[in-house]
């Protein structure tokens, strides 16, 4: 069967593939198209402007009935999003193993990459879209959750009550931030042009409600922030508007960001030309597209430079805007930071990062089980256990129940190997998949997000995410790929996808006691080489060894 259709993931612990192993990626690249995960299924887009699970249908349904007759100690090679070869390998190897929107790098462009995709030789991977661990926005949820805490933490007292955010974007990933900035009891004004992302928004319960108009927004959000309420609002317009039309009225935004899909000025929406033209001038004039894009970017970018200079807490969100806007000729663009050097990366020197599970059953009482064993196992962490109290209350599960949470070195491997006894001991009925954003503390090179500004002016050295992807095939990942350009487009990051699956066996323990060390360990290795105090520190204490200074001691 060719041509898209409605995919769903099965369910219950009956297996269609030779074991768990191979059932884990079988299921979650079906879960990574389910309607109710993926932002355009029928393209095969999962998220992030164009962020596909599979190249094409046909690659799509060979990739699956490649892993139903695949055997346990067999590998399939993912070259983006298509299978291209089938190899003995042995039990310990991963199951599958994918390189996704790879080029080398004098042809590292959009436009080499765009050539090379219309020939249908490549597709873009994202970062957990072509590595099929995406698990819908509660995925970022958390990662956004814990920024705006650490930005209350660090400039409000430790709580947004009683302040207003002002974003860009609420597709997959940015339809995290209303609810993470509420969560943090603030109010936040959204903005995005497309009235469907904005209303889905509503259904899945991330927004709490869509302003008819610029005052009517305005309006709602000065009652909030005066009655310190928490509230998020909706409002379907172009950033690129929108932004200066609020710093010239003085609105009082404390924090200002963006997550439209700005690494890509393709997706960018621009503001000079109607929904129609623009459609129009995508097909018929792409160059033209992107620079009419570029300079909508700079003017949203230099609003944002003015709410900055306007005394706000300003930062870039991860994606390109800043690039893009300085690309078309705005030289103030990196005046203010990205989210990673501003909050984020004390957490990656401790190898702490974005660990997720998936219930392979299809039943959230899997995921309640396992949520009420991370609190049982790290009782002290007050933080996870305010997010796992706020995420049952307020996340819905999209497509397979899952759960996130923020773990460091010396902490994965317990969880993971505690829900591997749980599997073991018949307490959930399927295995869990356990992975994690490629946003992580070793696992990613991406001079304009997760490695801006290290203290060692290492940024742009791609050997980490390279060395991560290696370790975890030699310690026992189930799948693993590498990808290039995922968050801040192509040419500009490289970085590592990481599944294990704790089928209940011994052979998983085995596997999971390694992988979920050297994983968050790159983290810490990276950190250290570059010269982080905190790093060597982590290193010294929980026996990281780091060869350089074994050599000087
Ligand atoms: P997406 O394509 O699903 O959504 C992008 C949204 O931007 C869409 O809803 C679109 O309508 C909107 N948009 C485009 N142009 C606009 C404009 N001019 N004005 C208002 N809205 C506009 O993308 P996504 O998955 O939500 O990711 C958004 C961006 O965030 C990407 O660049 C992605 O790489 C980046 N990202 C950041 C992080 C992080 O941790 N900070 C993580 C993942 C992705």
């Amino acid at each position: 069967m060719s041509g898209p259709r409605p995919v769903k993931a099965p369910t219950g612990s009956k297996l269609t593939c030779a074991n768990w192993q191979i059932e884990a990626p079988y299921r979650m690249l079906q879960n990574n198209l389910d309607p109710a995960v993926a932002e355009r299924p029928d393209d095969l887009v999962v998220y992030g402007g164009t962020g596909r699970a599979a190249r094409s249908w046909d690659a799509y349904d060979a990739m699956l009935r490649t892993m139903t007759a695949l055997k346990p100690d067999e590998t399939m090679l993912v070259q983006s999003g298509k299978p291209v070869g089938v190899f003995r390998t042995h039990e310990w190897a991963p199951r599958v193993l994918l390189a996704n929107s790879n080029l080398v790098g004098d042809w590292a462009t959009w436009d080499e990459f765009r050539r090379l995709e219309d020939l249908g030789l490549t597709m873009y991977g994202q970062m957990t879209a072509g590595s099929w661990i995406y698990i819908g926005t509660q995925g970022i949820l958390q990662g956004t959750y814990e920024c705006f805490a650490e930005i209350a933490r660090r400039k409000f007292g430790n709580t947004l009550a009683g302040t207003i955010t002002l974003t860009g974007g609420l597709g997959g990933m940015g339809g995290a931030q209303p609810l993470a900035i509420t969560m943090n009891d603030g109010v936040a004004l959204c903005v995005d042009v497309d009235a469907w992302r904005v209303n889905r928004r509503v259904e899945t319960r991330y927004l709490d409600v869509v302003a008819t108009s610029l005052g009517d927004a305005v309006a709602q959000c000065l009652a909030a922030k005066k009655e310190r309420r928490r509230l998020s609002v909706g409002l379907v317009a172009n950033a690129a508007d929108v932004f200066p039309k609020l710093l010239a009225m003085g609105f009082p935004a404390d924090i200002v960001t963006d997550q439209t899909s700005a690494h890509d000025p393709l997706s960018y929406v621009p503001n000079d030309v109607s929904e129609e033209a623009a459609k129009n001038l995508l097909a018929t004039n792409p160059a033209e597209y992107i620079r009419r894009s570029r300079l909508a970017m700079a003017e949203q970018c230099a609003a944002m430079v003015g709410f900055m200079d306007a005394g706000a807490e300003v930062f870039d969100y991860g994606n390109s805007l800043r690039r893009e806007a300085q690309l078309s000729g705005y030289d103030r663009a990196f005046d203010y930071p990205g989210f990673l050097p501003a909050y984020i990366r004390p957490q990656f020197c401790e190898g702490r990062g974005p660990f997720r599970w998936v219930a392979l059953s299809g039943d959230p009482a899997d995921i309640a089980a396992t949520d009420a064993a991370a609190l049982e196992e790290f009782p002290d962490d007050e933080g996870l256990a305010k997010w796992i109290h706020l995420a049952k209350e307020r996340v819905a599960f999209q497509g397979l129940p899952a759960r996130i949470c923020w773990l460091g070195y010396g902490e994965r491997h317990r969880l993971g190997l505690r829900f591997n006894e749980m599997v073991k001991k018949g307490q959930l009925k399927a295995p869990i998949v356990i992975g994690r954003d490629h946003l992580d503390s070793g696992s990613v090179a991406s001079p304009y997000r997760e490695t801006e500004s290290m203290i060692d002016g290492s940024d742009a050295i791609a050997d980490w995410p390279l060395l991560n992807a290696l370790v975890n095939t030699a310690s026992g990942a189930t799948w693993v790929s590498i990808h290039h350009g995922g968050g801040v487009g192509i040419g500009r990051s490289i970085h590592a996808g990481m599944v294990a699956v704790a089928d209940g066996t011994d052979l998983a323990a085995e596997k999971l006691a390694r992988v979920l060390v050297t994983d968050p360990g790159m983290g810490v290795i990276r950190h250290a080489d570059a010269g982080y105090d905190r790093a060597i520190e982590v290193a010294d204490q929980r026996g990281v060894r780091l060869p350089m200074r074994e050599a000087q001691a």
